[in-house]
């Protein structure tokens, strides 16, 4: 056992270069872990007790069938070929959410993916995504948040599963309203061509896992989607943080 003094010191010192406290609720934290969530927020972050369509992610019932998706999804037209979430928007996620919307939420949104990419793994036993794509802010808006938050989960996933970050595989051409008073036909319609496959070879032959914060009709994730996959993805996997 060191000198308490030395010991008293190696702490400030560590806990100088490691601040031991959870990015969402700021408890402190004894174990530096991989991520800089505690215990309790990872496992209410984690926790999703409903059973979801594993074609758009929505909650559903015990006794419903999805074999093609679920009475949210089954009309309409999906461009990608599942969608897993981490939880509802609600409660520590929705919280977490909304964190990483304001500038320099990074750090938080990353640990997200981290923790994200453990469900992930779990998600294909074999014939998983290759690469990982975030979906893009447009520049104006990435301008006045400073980072796009999808990117920064896509990177904890990505790191997580040893899988390329493509950054600049498909581009957000135009700016989408503000999507919440508006109905699911009309949020089609908002981002309807929004997104443009940029780079070909970076996703040409793939299964792609189409990264975004959260979820609400599908309408982005879409969109984004019939971009990755005119870019000559092979599939398209979307996950996303919270689904509304
Ligand atoms: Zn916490
Ligand atoms: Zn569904």
């Amino acid at each position: 056992m060191p000198h308490p003094f030395l010991r008293r010191t190696w702490f400030a010192a560590t806990d100088w270069v490691w601040p031991r406290a959870c990015l969402l609720c700021e408890a402190r934290m004894t174990d530096p872990a991989a991520v800089c969530l505690c215990p309790t927020c990872v496992t209410a972050l984690t926790t999703d007790s409903h059973l979801t369509c594993p074609r758009c992610s929505s909650t559903v019932g015990p006794h419903t069938d999805t074999s093609a998706g679920c009475p949210r999804c089954r009309d309409e037209v999906v461009r990608f070929d599942s969608a897993t979430r981490l939880g509802v928007y609600d409660g520590r996620l929705r919280e977490a959410v909304l964190r990483i919307k304001q500038v320099a939420g990074d750090a938080l949104a990353e640990a997200l993916g981290t923790i994200f990419a453990l469900k992930l793994r779990q998600k294909w036993e074999k014939d998983g995504p290759q690469v990982v794509i975030p979906v893009p802010l447009h520049w104006r808006r990435r301008l006045t948040r400073g980072y796009n938050q999808a990117e920064s989960v896509a990177r904890g996933i990505a790191t997580e599963l040893r899988l390329p970050l493509v950054t600049r595989a498909v581009r957000r051409v135009r700016p989408t309203p503000k999507q919440t008073a508006v109905t699911a036909t009309e949020r089609r319609r908002n981002v309807a061509g929004a997104f443009l496959p940029t780079t070909l070879a970076a996703v040409k032959g793939l299964r792609v896992l189409l990264v975004d914060d959260v979820l609400t009709t599908g309408a982005t994730a879409d969109a984004a989607a019939a971009a990755v996959r005119t870019a000559g993805a092979a599939q398209v996997h979307v996950a996303v943080l919270a689904h509304r």
